[in-house]
């Protein structure tokens, strides 16, 4: 039987932002945290350079907008910039308040007024502003913040419910907008559970998994950004996918990436042959930036046709390998590869979702009643390119702003009555999973191959055929068939992936991290690409 819940405030994500938010709320709101895996299932878990903020004396919030704005193509939107960094001291604050341990300077003089954590630098920065625990920020966070949330028991912490969609009251004929709840499946009991809400919060993070090859865990899939858009939402600048240069290429390896200060302690990059080719695109070879690098790979790999390619450290003595590289001496090893003998087969990782739902400042999305916050959301921070460590500052800084615009509200928001429940009466079980799976790999691998980090007009308009056919399939599927975990996914990677290849269609431009070769010059004025989408008259 499914079941019929209601709760003050409903937050679909327990990664950095939904957990940040559900603890800036008043103890006395009957709040629900969903998770579709288990709680530690989002990237939150896997983050390891840290937080950027303003914390050191010497540092100023003028400084880091200007690096963040130097970093985005100019396509950050300052205020949103502005109001992200002003409030990082605070947000970092409440972090420390809550007991994350971040690493201790051991030269700090704090008596003299020093600032008692210390802070590391990373790409596009110019000054030491990276708060971190050691080089697993995000497990130290998301463990701390679990374990407030375990204590207030006003907060129930659901695992294994896949949010499947939002309930507005458009959708169900009544008058007005406002987003009621979520439909949700109960991966345990296998039912659709009706969850009522006075505020729904979509913390569901990035998209990255529409590649294939991704830095991401599983659950990436872009949920929020196709509910928040199904549910008449706008979403922005969805064609600025980041990737990482270097992830461990092996079949049985997901997502380990391999760190860049390798590259920083002389590894060099290397074609199957052994040649090296990074000279060929930039002057600084190895050092290049990310993107740069992450760029010059692509194009080797498809000019050879080559699966990956080799970042080659075994020309460094081996205790200097070792020492400074464990993690990743150990975890190659595992695969059979020694790093101090042997290159290490690379390929570059989609790695942060730069645009998505569309939000202002209290994490308001077009729809009353929802917001969405954290990598899902779109508050025009990044631009056309994420500068390191914005990206956890931007889920706390919107989690504590969002929780404070719910609070403000509560007096004019009421419960919503019984809602309808979930109609399974048409639908069967599915005994063709295999069309799913085979969906899924056609659906990352052409996202990959067409709208990955080299794109051109062709390749996109080849993207969108194919993805058509794939949303009319999975469209019969999800009609006729009770829905899984991956249905749901693949549905809502599909239709993520379309917007991502219509917003990439519409910039007639390189900026950023969209690159295409039939328009490689930036165009004078820099303008967000905003999709509206269809409403139901339409
Ligand atoms: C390897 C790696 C390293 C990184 N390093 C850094 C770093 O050093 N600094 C930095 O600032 N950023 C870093 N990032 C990026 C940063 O970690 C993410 O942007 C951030 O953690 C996103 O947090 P979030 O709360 O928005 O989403 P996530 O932490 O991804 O959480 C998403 C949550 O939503 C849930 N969910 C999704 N869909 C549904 C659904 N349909 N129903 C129910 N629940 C759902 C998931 O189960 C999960 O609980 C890194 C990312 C990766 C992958």
């Amino acid at each position: 039987m499914s079941q019929q819940l209601q709760h003050d405030v409903l937050v679909i994500g327990s990664g950095a932002a939904g957990l940040s938010l559900a603890l800036n709320l008043p103890s006395h709101l009957r709040i629900a945290v969903l998770s579709k895996g288990d709680l530690a299932n989002g990237s939150t878990f896997w983050a390891q350079g840290g937080v950027a903020a303003v914390l050191d004396d010497t540092d100023t919030v003028q400084s880091h907008v200007e690096d963040t704005l130097n970093a985005g193509g100019g396509l950050c939107h300052e205020d949103a910039v502005r109001f992200t960094v002003e409030h990082s001291r605070e947000a970092i604050q409440w972090l420390i308040d809550q007991g994350v341990p971040f690493t201790r300077d051991e030269h700090a003089s704090v008596d003299d007024g020093g600032f008692e954590f210390h802070l590391t630098r990373e790409g596009g920065h110019s000054h030491r502003r990276i708060i971190h625990a050691a080089d697993a920020t995000g497990a130290a966070i998301f463990k701390t913040l679990l374990d407030q949330a375990r204590q207030r028991p006003n907060i129930e912490l659901l695992e294994q419910r896949v949010a499947v969609d939002l309930i507005t009251e458009r959708r169900l004929g009544l008058d007005g907008e406002r987003c009621l709840g979520a439909y949700v499946l109960n991966r345990a009991s296998g039912e659709v559970d009706t969850f009522g809400a006075r505020f729904t919060v979509l913390a569901t993070g990035g998209a990255a998994k529409v590649y294939l090859y991704t830095s991401n865990p599983d659950g990436a899939c872009g949920d929020g950004i196709a509910m928040a858009w199904r549910a008449g939402c706008r979403v922005a600048n969805l064609e600025f996918n980041q990737f990482h240069p270097t992830c461990l290429y092996h079949p049985q390896a997901k997502s380990f990436l391999i760190t860049e200060a390798l590259r920083g302690e002389g590894g060099l990059l290397r074609l199957p042959n052994g040649e090296r080719f990074m000279e060929r695109f930039d002057p600084r070879a190895e050092l290049g930036p990310r993107d740069i690098v992450a760029r010059a790979i692509d194009h080797e790999m498809k000019r050879l046709g080559v699966d990956c390619v080799y970042l080659d450290i075994s020309h460094k003595p081996a205790e200097f390998v070792k020492s400074h590289f464990p993690t990743v001496y150990e975890r190659c090893l595992t695969f059979g590869i020694d790093i101090t003998r042997q290159p290490i087969p690379v390929v570059p990782a989609a790695h942060y979702t730069c645009g998505g739902v569309m939000i202002d400042q209290d994490g308001r999305t077009d729809v009353p009643g929802l917001y969405a916050i954290g990598e899902t959301s779109f508050t025009g921070l990044h631009g056309a390119n994420r500068m390191a460590s914005n990206s956890l500052l931007e889920c706390f800084v919107y989690g504590r702003s969002a929780a404070a615009d719910i609070v403000a509200q509560l007096d004019q928001v009421e419960m919503p009555r019984a809602l309808p429940c979930w109609d399974a009466s048409q639908v069967t079980d599915s005994d063709e999973d295999v069309i799913i799976a085979h969906n899924w790999d056609e659906l990352r691998r052409f996202m990959w191959d067409y709208v990955g980090i080299v794109r051109t007009s062709k390749r996109l308009q080849r993207a969108e055929h194919r993805v058509r056919l794939l949303l009319d399939e999975i469209d019969e599927f999800y009609s006729n068939y009770k829905v899984s975990r991956d249905l749901i996914e693949l549905r809502n990677l599909a239709q993520v992936a379309e917007l991502m290849i219509h917003s990439a269609m519409q910039r007639k431009e390189s900026r950023g991290l969209h690159y295409t070769l039939d328009y490689p010059g930036m165009l004078p004025e820099a303008l967000d690409t905003i999709l509206q989408p269809p409403t139901f008259s339409d």
